[in-house]
Formats: structure tokens, sequence, C-alpha cells
């Protein structure tokens, strides 16, 4: 996959891509990650690339020539043409980005990230330029850096190759539906808490359904709204219905 981030603070990803898994992931060809500082394709000697508000008001307001122009020079070089690029606008009013979006951008080849700044952007890129426009939740942050640091960080571990073993993204909280399982290590017994039996058991069967019957509870716990849309079997139904009966004599 190759990614491409159109920002105007291309330094700060310079730790973000070398490191951890995203600097393997690069290392080993995996993904190519590359910073494009759109204030390089201005078009006025100053090399400004923000104007004022047509119609007044405060901040300042990204102009399109010079997104358009960086974005057109990355897809003017992408020889395949097979599948175009996604253009993806990092912006507050965009879909709230997810695992399964996550997922989706993985299968791609190539992604164009758009950084804004200031108050916003010129409506006619959000019109006529981007693909995508994905927002990492209800506030508003400086500029668009973090947001695309997060995106991409949760696509690429995705990519095959770009994980060692010791890592996985398959029972990742979220990829199957549920909040993923709690997890213990050495010693068994820490402070006086002990490790469950179950999973000192090496009974392979009974383990995985403990760690089933954990992430169905965690996540009715925690994020009940996950198990509208999750596809429950009767044997799944009638636990989790044993435990809530459980839990409520406890608590009474
Ligand atoms: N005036 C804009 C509004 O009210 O929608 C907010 C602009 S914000 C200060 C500047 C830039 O930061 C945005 O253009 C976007 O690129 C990025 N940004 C801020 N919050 C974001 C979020 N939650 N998700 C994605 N990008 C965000």
């Amino acid at each position: 996959m190759r990614i491409d981030v159109l920002t105007l603070f291309p330094e700060m990803f310079d730790g973000v891509f070398a490191a951890s898994i995203l600097g393997k992931a690069r290392d080993k060809g995996v993904v190519s990650l590359n910073t494009v500082n759109f204030r390089d394709y201005a078009n006025n000697k100053h090399n400004t690339v923000d104007d004022y508000p047509y119609g007044g008001g405060g901040g300042m307001v990204l102009q399109a020539e010079p997104i358009f122009s960086a974005v057109e020079a990355l897809q003017a070089a992408e020889n395949s043409g097979v599948n175009p690029p996604r253009v993806i606008l990092m912006c507050p009013q965009g879909e709230t980005f997810s695992q399964r979006k996550a997922e989706e951008l993985s299968r791609e080849e190539h992604l164009i990230f758009v950084c804004g700044h200031y108050e916003g952007y010129d409506e006619r890129i959000r019109e006529h330029l981007v693909t995508d426009e994905l927002s990492i939740g209800d506030y508003v942050l400086t500029g668009g850096e973090l947001p695309a640091m997060v995106i991409i960080d949760s696509v690429v571990r995705l990519l095959p190759g770009a994980l060692g073993n010791e890592t996985s993204a398959v029972t990742d909280s979220f990829s199957t539906g549920l909040l993923e399982y709690p997890h213990y290590t050495r010693p068994v017994e820490f402070r006086g808490w002990r490790v469950p039996d179950i999973l000192l058991s090496g009974h392979h069967a009974n383990i995985a359904q403990w760690r089933r019957q954990q992430a169905l509870w965690r996540t009715w716990q925690k994020r009940p709204d996950l198990l509208e849309n999750f596809p429950l079997t009767e044997k799944d139904k009638r636990w989790l219905e044993e435990q809530q009966h459980k839990s409520q004599s406890e608590n009474e």
C-alpha cells in the first residue's frame, strides 16, 4: 500500500512514521509512507495557501488551488490507474472513523490524506476532489495531522505482514464485533490476585469458550450498543441472560 499525506507540518510525521509497527511495516516494504507539503504547490510569490473567507468572519480558509495541484500531481504519478487513490479529507464534520472503515481502507492500494488547518477548507475541495471525509470524534483539533496519524496507524496494522506474531489484529476489540476478552501474564499470583484457573488448565476448547463468554459479558457491560448488530447464538443469549440474573441478584 502507498500512503501520501498532504500537510503543512510534515515534520510532525517523522517520529510516528519511523517508530513501532509503522516504522517496521515501512522497513519491510509493507507500506510506503510519504508526506507532501502542499505549500510547495502555492501559486504566489509568498507561498501562502490560505486566505480570508468570502462573506467575512474570523479565521483563514485553505485555498483550493494548492490542494488540488498536490493531489493531481500524486494522481498523475500513479502509473496503473486501475484503482484510483482514495482522497480522504480530515474533517470534524465527516463520517466517524471506525474499525470497519479501517478494514475497508486496508483493502485499497493508495490512500491520500488531506490535513486541514485554520478555520477550514474552501468548500470546492470537499465537493470536487475528495472521495471520503473522516472525523476521529466529536471534538475539534487544531489540524488534521493527529487524526491522519490515528487512521494510518489503525489501517497499516491490518496489512498482511505488518504485525509480528506477538500481536494479532484478528481478535482485537471491534474486529470481531465484540470487545476483546481480558488478558493475563506471569506471575500467576500478583498481590494476592490470581489468574483465572481455566487459563492455566491447558484445555484449549474450554479456554476458547471462556474467552468468548468474557468478550460477550464485557461488551454487554461496557458497550451494549455493539450487541444490537452482533449475531448472538441462542447459546450466547441464554448465557448472557443467566449472567445478567446472577449479577442482579448479587447487587440486591
Ligand atoms: N471550523 C471547523 C469546523 O467547525 O468544522 C474546524 C476546523 S479545525 C480547527 C482545523 C482542521 O483540523 C480541520 O480542517 C481538520 O482537518 C482537522 N480536524 C479537527 N478536528 C478533527 C476531527 N475531530 N477529526 C478529523 N479532523 C479534524
